[in-house]
This record gives C-alpha cells, sequence and structure tokens, in this order.
C-alpha cells in the first residue's frame, strides 16, 4: 500500500508551519525576506529594502501570490485548502492533534461522533485543549506580527507594553479571531466564510485533479440530489456501504455526492477507503484524479492553454520583481521648481539668469552618508546653493533649496524657453549610490536682458 495522502499532507503541513515561523527571522545584507513595516515605513522583499515611496513591488507580488493560488488551484483543485492553508493546519493541530491523539477526546477516523459531554473527564479534557488552543492562537498571532513589526523590534518593544499598546491590542484581536474561528467555526469557515472557496470552481477544467468517488466502479449512491442508501443498488457495484469516506470527512460531507463547495481535498476519504479496498484487494474507489480521467476519458493533460498561460504570466511576474529588485536605486530625489520660472540680475557687468527649486532627498541606504549633486547634459548651468555637501542619516531626508545658474546665453528666442537637463545626486563618499533625474531650466526671452 503507498504512503497514505494523510501522512504526505502533515508532512507538508508541518514544512509550511516550519516555514511560516523562520522566515521573519531570514534576512539577506541586512533585509528580511517579506517585511511590510509601518513602523519604518518600508517594504523589505527578498532582501532589497524599498521605502513608503517605492511600494510599487507591492502590487506585483500580491498579483502573483494570487496567480500562484489560482494556478494551483487549476492543476490540483482545492490543494491549497487541504494542505497548506494555516486554517486547514490549526484544525489538524486543534482537532486531531491537541483533542484527538492527545487528550483522546475522539478518533480521526470518526469525525462525526460529537464528544460526550456528560462524562465528566472529558468536559476537563476540553477545558484542557481551549487552554492549549488559546497559548497556541497567541503563538500564532505573535508569529503573523513579526512580518509587520520584526522580530528585533518586537522583542525590545514587548519589554515596555505600556509603550505599544497598539501593539498588543493588534496581536490581542489576531489572536482572538485565530482562537474563535479554529474552535467555534472549524470547518464551516472554508465551506461559507472564505471568499476564496466562491471563485475555485470556475477554475476547474476537465483535467483539473480533485478528489473524485469512481461512480462507475462504486455504483450511484446519490440520485438527483436525494441518498439512495449506504449502499449502491447494483449486484456488481463495488462500494461496500461501510461510510468510512464518511465519517473520516473533516467538512462532513459525502464524497460519493460528487464534487462539493465545502471539500478541501484532504483526501482523508481516498485513505479511508484504500483502507476498506484494501481488504478486498481491490484499489480505491476515490482517488485524487482528473474527470477526464475518471471517465476514462484519457490521460490527464498537465500542459494546456490554462496552465501554460499560468506559467507565463507567473514568470513574467517573477521576472519584473527580480528586475524591480536589482535595480532599485539606494537614494531617492524629488525635484519640484518654484513658482517664479526665473530671476534675471546684472552681476559684474555680466547678466546672470537663475532658477530656483526645493530638491528633496531621501537616503534609503542602512547607513548615513554625505550627498551632494551635478548638472549634466546643459553647459554653462552651475550651482549656486548649496555650496557644500551635506549629511543624510539613514532612512532620513533632507530638503535642500537649490539655485542654479547661468551667465551664458543659452538661447535667443522670443519667449522663454525651457531647456532640458540631468541632475545627477550621488554619496560624496560611496560611487554606488547615484540617482539622475531629469529636470529643467527656464531660459528668459531676449526682451528680459534689455
Ligand atoms: S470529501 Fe474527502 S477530500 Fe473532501 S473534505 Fe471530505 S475527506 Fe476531505
Ligand atoms: S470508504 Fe469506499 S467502500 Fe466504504 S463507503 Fe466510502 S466509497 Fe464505499
Amino acid at each position: 500500500m503507498k504512503l497514505p495522502y494523510y501522512k504526505r499532507r502533515y508532512a507538508i503541513m508541518a514544512l509550511v508551519s516550519l516555514l511560516l515561523l523562520a522566515v521573519p527571522f531570514i534576512k539577506i545584507n541586512g533585509n528580511h525576506i517579506f517585511l511590510l513595516s509601518f513602523d519604518h515605513k518600508k517594504l523589505n522583499l527578498l532582501g532589497v529594502a524599498f521605502d513608503a515611496q517605492e511600494l510599487y513591488p507591492l502590487p506585483f507580488l500580491l498579483i502573483f501570490l494570487f496567480l500562484f493560488v489560482f494556478a494551483v488551484t487549476t492543476l490540483g483543485g482545492r490543494v491549497w485548502c487541504g494542505w497548506a492553508c494555516p486554517q486547514t493546519i490549526f484544525r489538524v493541530v486543534y482537532r486531531d492533534l491537541i483533542e484527538g491523539k492527545i487528550l483522546g477526546l475522539h478518533r480521526r477516523a470518526n469525525r462525526q461522533k460529537q464528544i460526550d459531554y456528560s462524562k465528566k473527564i472529558n468536559v476537563l479534557k476540553k477545558i484542557a485543549a481551549i487552554l492549549i488552543w488559546a497559548v497556541l492562537s497567541i503563538v500564532a498571532a505573535i508569529d503573523f506580527s513579526w512580518y509587520f513589526v520584526p522580530p528585533e523590534d518586537f522583542f525590545v518593544y514587548i519589554q515596555d507594553p505600556s509603550s505599544h499598546k497598539v501593539l498588543i491590542g493588534m496581536i490581542s484581536i489576531v489572536a482572538f479571531l485565530i482562537a474563535f474561528v479554529v474552535m467555534r467555526l472549524g470547518e464551516t469557515f472554508c465551506g461559507l466564510l472564505c471568499p476564496y472557496v466562491r471563485v475555485q470552481s470556475s477554475m476547474y477544467d476537465r483535467d483539473t485533479i480533485y478528489t473524485i468517488y469512481d461512480e462507475k466502479r462504486g455504483g450511484v449512491i446519490y440520485k438527483d440530489g436525494a441518498k439512495i442508501g449506504k449502499k449502491p443498488l447494483g449486484k456488481d457495484d463495488e462500494c461496500i456501504g461501510c461510510e468510512a469516506c464518511v465519517a473520516i470527512c473533516p467538512t462532513h460531507i459525502d464524497i460519493r455526492k460528487g464534487l462539493q463547495l465545502e471539500c478541501i481535498n484532504c483526501l482523508e476519504c481516498a485513505d479511508a477507503c484504500s483502507k476498506a479496498m484494501d481488504k478486498m484487494g481491490k484499489p480505491s474507489l476515490i482517488n485524487w484524479i482528473s474527470a477526464r480521467e475518471s471517465q476514462g476519458l484519457g490521460k490527464t493533460r498537465y500542459l494546456r492553454f490554462r496552465t501554460i498561460a499560468y506559467g507565463v504570466m507567473l514568470t513574467f511576474i517573477m521576472s519584473a520583481l527580480l528586475i524591480i529588485g536589482s535595480s532599485k536605486e539606494s537614494m531617492l530625489l524629488n525635484i519640484t521648481k518654484s513658482n517664479r520660472p526665473y530671476k534675471v540680475e546684472k552681476v559684474n557687468e555680466l547678466f546672470r539668469v537663475s532658477n530656483d527649486y526645493i530638491f528633496l532627498f531621501t537616503n534609503t541606504g542602512d547607513k548615513g552618508n554625505n550627498f551632494y549633486f551635478e548638472v549634466d547634459g546643459l553647459d554653462g548651468v552651475k550651482i549656486a546653493t548649496p555650496r557644500k555637501p551635506f549629511w543624510i542619516d539613514s532612512k532620513g531626508s533632507s530638503q535642500e533649496i537649490v539655485v542654479l545658474y547661468t551667465e551664458d546665453n543659452l538661447a535667443k528666442a522670443a519667449t522663454d524657453t525651457q531647456l532640458k537637463m540631468n541632475i545627477r545626486a550621488y554619496a560624496v563618499d560611496d560611487e554606488n549610490i547615484t540617482v539622475t533625474r531629469e529636470a529643467i531650466f527656464t531660459f528668459p526671452a531676449e526682451s528680459a536682458f534689455k
């Protein structure tokens, strides 16, 4: 007998849980793999730090995640729900591990049996389960908070809770929601409240693999939605009516009725049927299979228009994210020209034309630097102020009043001329930190010099 699905599922769930706990601690070049810090107004993605003004990778990331889940659904049905969704993992930990395995309140093979609360010991066990899960809900909420408040800050903040009431409040709310959804709503959440369930069926096609009862072999159990009986009526029908598949189902459905909204693709019913049919030397009547293969219409086509289209889109977005990350500017510069287009004055018998600007410099790097700038692409334009480089702390900004001037005759025209130039700002002590922006120098009409 092959390794049961539930063992493979538990292994994947353990891996996902470890990953979710570990990610907030993993850093590349001093930056997190993922961090959306409202506190420091920054985004860390794959080890690259983005400032609050540079959140453009975020929509790409969200689109990537949505498309990834859609692609996985098209290929493997609600495999995300049954195998990796935190809600399902929480339910497995709470119901199967704590209530079932540790406290012995029920058996995994029969999830439909209610706990007998007439026995005092069961009441005490239930209270113990609630307390254990309450603690684990707080742990899960804290782990969730680390994606927004990194662990290195969190452990400092938590030593002074009275100054961080918002953080404590958010963790308490998230912990309460986790505890309520897991202990009170259970799988009802997956079938009725989760928004993903509303759209997932539109992603299925004939080649999507999902949990299917083989009606041809097993026999008809439901006719026009009504149950005929535990067992099918035909003498060659293989389903023995043991209902092990129904008893084990965490969402309390009978897969022999066909695809249902509540089915989370956990394949526990397939394991149960494998066990039952194994005793008769027959293969399971419930399989993770496509409708095409189940109906004997040929092999499942994994490479088809939808899956290829998802693959192309995911590759495109991932490439865009990598390009954004690698071409990220290590400083920011915003240039605003003042309302007065120019000033003309006579200095040492020469006409001097000056333009005023406000330059906003932001140092997005991890250390402070001295910054300055130069004018490129327009000969004759010089810097009047500021005269010297200026210091900006890491993550700090500096607003500089900038005056550029020329004593050359840059244009001979009857009207004012807008001349393009480049401003190259840079860190004086680090040649890798530089950014270039286009700006306009307004040169007056000839009449201004008379
Ligand atoms: S029908 Fe089977 S696969 Fe679907 S939720 Fe129930 S046990 Fe899991
Ligand atoms: S476990 Fe298999 S044999 Fe038993 S009732 Fe379900 S489908 Fe029929």
